[in-house]
C-alpha cells in the first residue's frame, strides 16, 4: 500500500487503518475519496513541484517551514502543509478513539483549560464556529496546551507551535456523512475518534 517515489522525501504514507474502520461516524465513502483523492493530490502535486528544485530532497515538513509565506512558492506551500496536515490527521484519528483522555494527558489538559470539559467545549466552539476551510488544533505552544484553528492549508508549525491533534474542517472531510452539519461530525470525532493516544506520545508521556 505504501507509495514511494524513488528516493523522494515527499511520499504519501500508508492510512493507519482501513477505509471502513473509523465507520460509522466517518464512512468509508468518505474516507476513501479523502485519502485517495485529495490528500493522494496534495501529495502528487507537492512531488511534482519540488522536482529539480532546491527543496527536491527535502523533508516534507521543511518544505511547509520554508515556503510559508512567500509569495512565489505559494502553489508549494499550500500543497505540501496540505500533505502534511493529512498525514497528521489520519493520525490524530483511530478505530478505537475518542472517550477519556489517558489521565495524564486529562491532568495536563485540566492545568491549562480548567478542566477536560472545559478543553472539550472549546475545541469542538472553534471548530464549529471555524469560518471556511481549514483545521482546528490542539498545540503545544510555549509549554501550554492551547487550541487554535488554521484557514485553508495553514499549519501551526510555522507560528512556533507543535501540532499534538487536529481536525480536518474542510467540507470534503464531512459532507458525504454529514452535509452541512459541521458540529455534528466535530462531536463524533472528539467523542468516538480523537486519537488521545497520538497526543500523549507527541507530548513526551509515557504509554497509559
Ligand atoms: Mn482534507
Amino acid at each position: 500500500k505504501k507509495t514511494r517515489r524513488g528516493d523522494m522525501k515527499i511520499e504519501l504514507p500508508p492510512l493507519p487503518y482501513g477505509d471502513s474502520d473509523l465507520a460509522p461516524h466517518i464512512s468509508a465513502n468518505t474516507l476513501s475519496f479523502h485519502y485517495a483523492k485529495h490528500h493522494k493530490t496534495y501529495d502528487d502535486k507537492a512531488t511534482d513541484m519540488v522536482k529539480g528544485t532546491e527543496f527536491a530532497d527535502a523533508e516534507l515538513e521543511d518544505i511547509v517551514k520554508a515556503t510559508h509565506g512567500k509569495a512565489d512558492q505559494k502553489a508549494l506551500f499550500n500543497n505540501a502543509a496540505q500533505a502534511w496536515n493529512h498525514d497528521f490527521y489520519w493520525q490524530s484519528l483511530s478505530p478505537t478513539g475518542g472517550g477519556e483522555p489517558p489521565e495524564a494527558l486529562a491532568r495536563r489538559i485540566s492545568a491549562d483549560f480548567g478542566s477536560v470539559g472545559a478543553f472539550r467545549k472549546q475545541w469542538a466552539d472553534a471548530a464549529t464556529n471555524h469560518f471556511g476551510s481549514g483545521w482546528a488544533w490542539l498545540v503545544l505552544d510555549g509549554g501550554k496546551l492551547k487550541i487554535v484553528t488554521t484557514k485553508n492549508a495553514e499549519n501551526p508549525l510555522t507560528q512556533g507551535q507543535q501540532p499534538l491533534l487536529t481536525i480536518d474542517l474542510w467540507e470534503h472531510a464531512y459532507y458525504l456523512d454529514y452535509q452541512y452539519r459541521r458540529a455534528d461530525y466535530v462531536d463524533a470525532v472528539l467523542d468516538e475518534r480523537i486519537n488521545w493516544a497520538f497526543a500523549a506520545r507527541n507530548l513526551g508521556q509515557p504509554d497509559s
